[in-house]
């Protein structure tokens, strides 16, 4: 059996480091890339004398010099991956693995998080709620961690159960699915280590869980969520050896102390390295690609980035002699440029920086037309050391724009707690409803959660106490679930959950799961606060619209109410009045079709549309539903639990779809464009008559001709 690096200790000790380049200048881009590209021929000129040894997977000072910036930047984080790296090689093992194989499991294991190291404080280790524009610079760490791990020269195959891994947890956290179903059993294995050491160590909104329950909670989503093979195996080892993780545990901790202890070299070191990552982070959140290229014009870091836009994968290009042919330039104009006219052979010439637009040859046809920044890395002594490229998509700037992609994110996200909204849960359900109406033992379910009582809790604490507990629960669920299921805020104080591949029996217990855990929930000490919620649960039957199965669901949840509050009620559609299951149909059918049509124009520069709408929305409290450059959809006003209409406006919902396009007759010299602005309103819902539609349908088209003709 492969003595584990863990069981062993890393042995770094005896591990020979030469020092990095120091820079007198922290953040000086020119010394970061050159600590980079050390790091890179260190990686390169690693000696192995077996195809299973650590050294063939990744070079050992290169590894130590990594795991000494996690602990230096990150100890819990260092303690959490090494845990993962124990469970999964002891999973693996007992899946038959050996050699080699675990060897790359154990790196990928121990490097999963690396890329967090370049993640700013104030959201690596926020104590709060991400907003969703955090939340994704958050996610950009895996493309770090793999812009590094590509320089370091690691094994593909550590590289591609990092990536799969990742697509792993989006699907996990935020319902986006990769599309990938092949995805590497090393990724699975490590899913079922990380999902296990979250649930038995303690998180922000939830105390740890012991082995058993742990156990519970992967067994019920095995064969779903969790791959069921890797999930027996580590019910085996502990079967068959006891707990070893536990004896692991202890030992991981003491060996982080003793082997990663660093002396005042050893933190200059890891502090320089951490600077590279966030330095990269800046890169990965700025750009959308970069290159580095050494003293004799070789590609010694090639970015995921890259890859992506330019469709070159790092190994092949690593290494390489960069000439005009391996990467063809074109000017703006499409004239190809000779060598000598390509920005590298400047810099390298003049030894200064340049910045160009340019259209760069993408492998499988096509051009990037890309804004490209070249520059010079200077070593202390002023002496040219290689040359960096940095590029931009230009014909993506817009869409890429922090403000864009901000907008994006909130229309699918809920402000307050930033899970799914509504609209989010609609597309979703919809989604899913499709899929499983094509398979042939297709099927999902979806729970309805309600908190008991929310309103006297708003009027006993207050409501920003009330926001507190929205916030909470919506963490907690979010903490609990896993893979493909979404989270979404329905309304006020309501939850809905989609489990796809889940039947009724298993949706029930995973709703008693929630309700227990949402009554162990403490929110506020001094307070002492307890929460309790009603869940309805439903199973989709065939035949069933998504209209149907949410009545269902939110029928069963009206018995848990009535029969007391704080437990859950299954329906399935036999337990339905017939009467009651028609009268849900009917109630979705429109009585008619209402539409309210208009347009207006307005002056408005492009760039500016992206605040425009984003002010609409606040102004007018609206839902966003969809965004792009040409149409915005927004609902204004919140549907009731009947979908017949209320008294205010705000319980008249409507969805208001905004088409932008040029009017016919553009005025020549204009610093900004006339845009025409197409409104269509329908109702959501019942309106009482069309007189009563057409009137809240006329001052909303005036709020909208209003906030958009004015400057
Ligand atoms: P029940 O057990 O029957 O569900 O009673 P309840 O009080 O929870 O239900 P009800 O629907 O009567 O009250 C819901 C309350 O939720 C009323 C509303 O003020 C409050 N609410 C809705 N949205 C928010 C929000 O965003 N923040 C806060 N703090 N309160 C909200
Ligand atoms: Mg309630
Ligand atoms: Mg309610």
């Amino acid at each position: 059996m492969l003595e584990t690096l863990l069981v062993t200790g890393l042995q770094f000790a005896e591990v020979p480091v030469e020092p990095v380049i120091h820079s007198s200048h922290p953040m000086d881009s020119s010394q970061i890339l050159l600590t980079m590209m050390a790091l890179s021929r260190q990686a390169e000129v690693a000696q192995f004398d077996s195809p299973d040894s650590l050294d063939s997977v990744i070079a050992r000072p290169v590894l130590k010099r990594l795991i000494s910036a996690l602990s230096y930047r990150d100890e819990a984080t260092l303690l959490h991956s090494r845990r993962v790296a124990l469970l999964s090689v002891g999973m693996a093992q007992q899946l038959g693995w050996d050699g080699r194989h675990l060897r790359v499991l154990e790196v990928a294991a121990l490097l999963h998080d690396i890329g967090k190291i370049g993640v700013p404080d104030n959201v690596l280790l926020k104590p709060g709620k991400l907003s969703p524009d955090e939340e994704e610079l958050m996610s950009t760490h895996h493309r770090i961690g793999a812009d590094i791990l590509q320089a370091c020269r690691l094994d593909k195959e550590v590289i591609q159960i990092m990536v799969d891994a990742h697509a792993y947890y989006d699907l996990r956290m935020n319902g986006v699915r990769s599309g990938r179903s092949d995805m590497h059993l090393g990724a699975r294995i490590m899913a079922v280590a990380d999902a296990y050491d979250s649930l038995t160590h303690d998180q922000v909104f939830r105390t740890k869980m012991g082995h058993q329950e742990a156990m519970r909670v992967l067994h019920e989503d095995a064969g779903t969520k969790f791959d069921g093979n890797v999930v027996a195996a580590l019910a085996r080892w502990v079967e068959n050896d006891g707990l070893p993780y536990v004896k692991g545990e202890r030992r991981v901790v003491d060996q982080v102390s003793s082997t990663i202890a660093l002396s005042t070299e050893g933190s200059l070191e890891a502090g320089t390295l951490c600077h590279v990552f966030s330095y990269l982070y800046t890169l990965e959140t700025l750009y959308d690609g970069f290159y580095v290229l050494d003293p004799d014009l070789r590609f010694a870091v090639w970015s995921s980035g890259a890859e992506q836009l330019l469709g070159r994968s790092s190994a092949q290009m690593l290494g390489q002699a960069w000439t005009s042919r391996q990467l063809s330039y074109r000017d703006k104009n499409g004239k190809p440029l000779t060598d000598r006219e390509c920005p590298i052979k400047e810099v390298t010439t003049t030894s200064l920086p340049v910045c160009r637009t340019l259209q760069i040859h993408r492998r499988g046809g096509g051009w990037l037309e890309a804004e490209l920044q070249a520059f010079p890395l200077l070593d202390r002594r002023g002496s040219l050391q290689g040359v960096a490229e940095i590029f931009r998509d230009v014909t993506r700037t817009k869409r890429n724009s922090p403000q864009f992609r901000e907008l994006k994110l909130a229309a699918s996200r809920d402000a307050l707690t930033g899970v799914a909204n509504r609209g989010e849960l609609e597309r979703q359900l919809k989604e899913l409803l499709q899929e499983t109406e094509h398979e042939s033992n297709g099927t999902f379910s979806l729970l309805f959660l309600d908190i008991d009582h929310f309103k006297s809790i708003n009027d006993t604490h207050g409501h920003s106490l009330g926001d507190r507990v929205l916030i909470a629960i919506a963490r907690l669920l979010q903490s609990e679930l896993y893979s493909g299921e979404l989270v979404a805020r329905y309304g006020g104080e309501e939850f809905v959950i989609l489990c796809p591949a889940t039947d009724l029996t298993a949706a029930a217990r995973k709703a008693e799961r929630l309700r227990t855990a949402v009554m162990e929930t403490t929110i506020s000490d001094e307070e002492r606060l307890r929460i309790t919620a009603s869940l309805g649960v439903a199973q989709w039957e065939p035949g069933d619209t998504a209209e149907g199965l949410m009545h269902r669901a939110d029928s069963a949840l009206y018995q848990a109410k009535e029969k007391g509050r704080n437990r859950t009620c299954q329906l399935t559609r036999d337990d339905l009045e017939p009467a009651e299951y028609i009268a849900s149909d009917n109630e979705n059918r429109p009585v008619r079709d209402l539409t309210f049509s208009s347009e207006f124009t307005t002056c408005m520069m492009s760039q500016m549309a992206v605040y425009k709408v984003s002010g609409f929305v606040r102004e007018v409290k609206a839902h966003l539903k969809e965004v792009s450059e040409e149409r915005v959809v927004v609902q204004i006003g919140d549907q009731g639990l009947f979908r017949r209409w209320g008294n205010s406006d705000t319980r008249r919902p409507v969805m208001v779809v905004l088409d932008f396009s040029e009017p016919d007759h553009q005025p020549v010299k204009a610093a900004s464009k006339r845009v025409l602005v197409r409104v269509t309103i329908t109702p959501v819902g019942r309106p009482g008559s069309a007189d009563e539609f057409e009137r809240r349908a006329k001052r909303v088209f005036e709020t909208t001709r209003c906030h958009f003709a004015a400057d």
